[in-house]
């Protein structure tokens, strides 16, 4: 990552030169000078299509001009890249995020303006004119001294010797593309010439001029690579995409790629349960069916053994039946598939349901007393009369299982701690619940290490369901530890009117 974070601008490829005057022996320090060399006539021609593109505007075009001008900078900011990459070694980021595949071309459009290469790209085409212009002159003084002094003995004798004004008029006259050197030379044959004469001190000098113009040529490719080096960074941070936005765009896409693995992991998790629990019951009902029938019908001609094999049989299969029904229920729940149907219900009654359902359990099997107390003028309750029956039935099983013999389980419905709703309390008397497992009790599969050494059948899914069911009545349930022992669990459920 660090590589494309920071603005790498790689100095010549292969191996890199050594020392002063390694630049004269290696690629780079020519490229650059190359590239230098390049950018008038570039910034020439750049000058010259911007004045056609003008001139069509001053032809009636005026609306098109910027848009020719916007679809001309992207090919050219491609050659621009072009060049920067091979003359100056410059590695660039893309020109844009690509779109997911299927984009509209409007989505096309609209990401190429909103992208900030497509603007930094026409900055860096009008300061590239510039460039040029300062290019020329840096390559026409640098280049101009260094040959001078490296060819310091040819041009003292073409000095003294060559007849300047003859090749002036040749040039002149004869071959106008040359015409401006024809112009030099007709210079250098009035000011310059007449003024040098043979000496050996000045061929001395010339001679000695040359080493100092190989130092000036090295010199002079050290500057054109800095200047290639400067050049090449401002491209690279005004020719391509930002490579913190390309960071964020893929982190982003790698999120959305996980969340959407973790969401389809999810749903097959999810339909697994559905099904598999779906699956389960017939199987499960038809074994439960025989055993029951077994018992019933050949109990008397059974023999202990066998009756007892079968009674635990059957104990076994109602807890896997049980269990097959409580899965059935969460993975509806998870699926949103608890189909409620939520009508004002009048509380009190649903209780007394209960608690005639339960109250001679608990009295023979495990001689707990049941009691129920309903709070007069009671409004009804929004709820689903079958589930808030089951939740009522859950909370009071559960007290009943976990209360030891001569204890108490009291249900009560009285107005909610919040106005607008009204709460059903379900107290025991019982083990009570420890601190350290109170957080816990509401999570699936969760069992207290009391209720796994009493073995009372369960596999920690009943309080799990009851939230569900509550809270899809739009309600709460909360459970607390009573001070003089036991534990009570609060339904709250909202008002029908209020
Ligand atoms: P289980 O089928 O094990 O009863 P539940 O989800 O109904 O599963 O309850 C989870 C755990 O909460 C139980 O294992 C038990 O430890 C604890 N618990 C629930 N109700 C009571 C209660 N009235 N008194 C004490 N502990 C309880």
């Amino acid at each position: 990552m660090a590589s494309v974070t920071a603005p790498t601008v790689v100095a010549g490829r292969g191996r890199s030169p050594r020392g002063f005057f390694g630049i004269l022996g290696h690629s780079y320090g020519y490229r650059n000078l190359l590239y230098l060399l390049l950018a008038p006539p570039i910034t020439y021609l750049y000058v010259v299509l911007f004045l056609v593109i003008l001139g069509l505007g001053n032809g009636g075009f005026t609306a098109f001009a910027p848009i020719l001008i916007l679809a001309l900078a992207w090919p050219a900011t491609v050659v621009e890249r072009g060049l920067a990459r091979a003359l100056l070694d410059v590695e660039f980021t893309p020109m844009a995020r690509s779109l997911p595949p299927g984009s509209s071309a409007w989505d096309h459009l609209k990401a190429h303006l909103l992208n900030p290469v497509t603007w930094k790209s026409l900055v860096y085409l009008v300061t590239r004119v510039f460039f040029g212009v300062f290019a020329f002159f840096l390559n026409f003084v640098l280049l101009a001294i260094a040959f001078a002094a490296l060819l310091a003995p040819p041009v003292y004798l073409a000095l003294l010797t060559v007849d300047w004004h003859a090749v002036g008029i040749f040039l002149w006259w004869r071959w106008w593309p040359l015409s401006d050197i024809g112009r030099l030379s007709d210079a250098i044959a009035r000011y310059i010439a007449p003024n040098v004469s043979f000496s050996p001190q000045g061929m001395g000098i010339s001679l000695l001029l040359v080493p100092v113009g190989v130092v000036l040529c090295a010199v002079a490719l050290h500057i054109f690579h800095g200047v290639g080096m400067a050049w090449g960074w401002y491209a690279r941070n005004m020719l391509g995409v930002n490579p913190k936005d390309i960071e964020l765009a893929e982190a982003r896409a790698a999120t959305a790629a996980a969340r959407q693995r973790a969401d389809a992991a999810e749903k097959d998790r999810r339909q697994l349960v559905l099904d598999a629990s779906h699956e389960l019951r017939t199987p499960v009902a038809t074994i439960r069916a025989h055993i029951d029938a077994l018992l019933l019908l050949e109990g008397d001609q059974l023999s202990e053994r066998v009756r007892a094999y079968l009674a635990t049989t059957q104990h076994e299969i109602e807890r896997l039946s049980l269990l097959v029904d409580d899965l059935l229920m969460l993975a509806r729940s998870d699926s949103d598939g608890l189909e409620l149907t939520i009508t004002p219900v009048a509380v009190g009654a649903v209780v007394e349901e209960v608690f005639q359902a339960l109250e001679p359990l608990a009295a023979h099997e495990r001689q707990v007393t049941l009691v129920r107390h309903v709070a007069a003028d009671l409004p009804d309750a929004l709820a689903d009369r079958a589930r808030l029956a089951q939740v009522i039935l859950n909370l009071a099983r559960n007290a009943i299982t976990y209360t030891p013999a001569g204890g108490i389980v009291a249900l009560d419905v009285t107005p909610g701690a919040e106005p607008g709703t009204l709460a059903i309390t379900v107290t025991d008397t019982g083990i009570g619940i420890a601190e350290d497992d109170l957080p816990h009790i509401f999570e699936r599969f969760y069992r207290s290490d009391a209720s796994r050494a009493r073995h009372s059948g369960g596999f920690g899914l009943g309080l799990s369901i009851t939230r569900d069911l509550v809270r899809a009545m739009g309600g709460g349930v909360t459970a607390e530890r009573v001070a003089e022992g036991g534990s009570r669990f609060i339904v709250t459920l909202p008002l029908a009117h209020h």
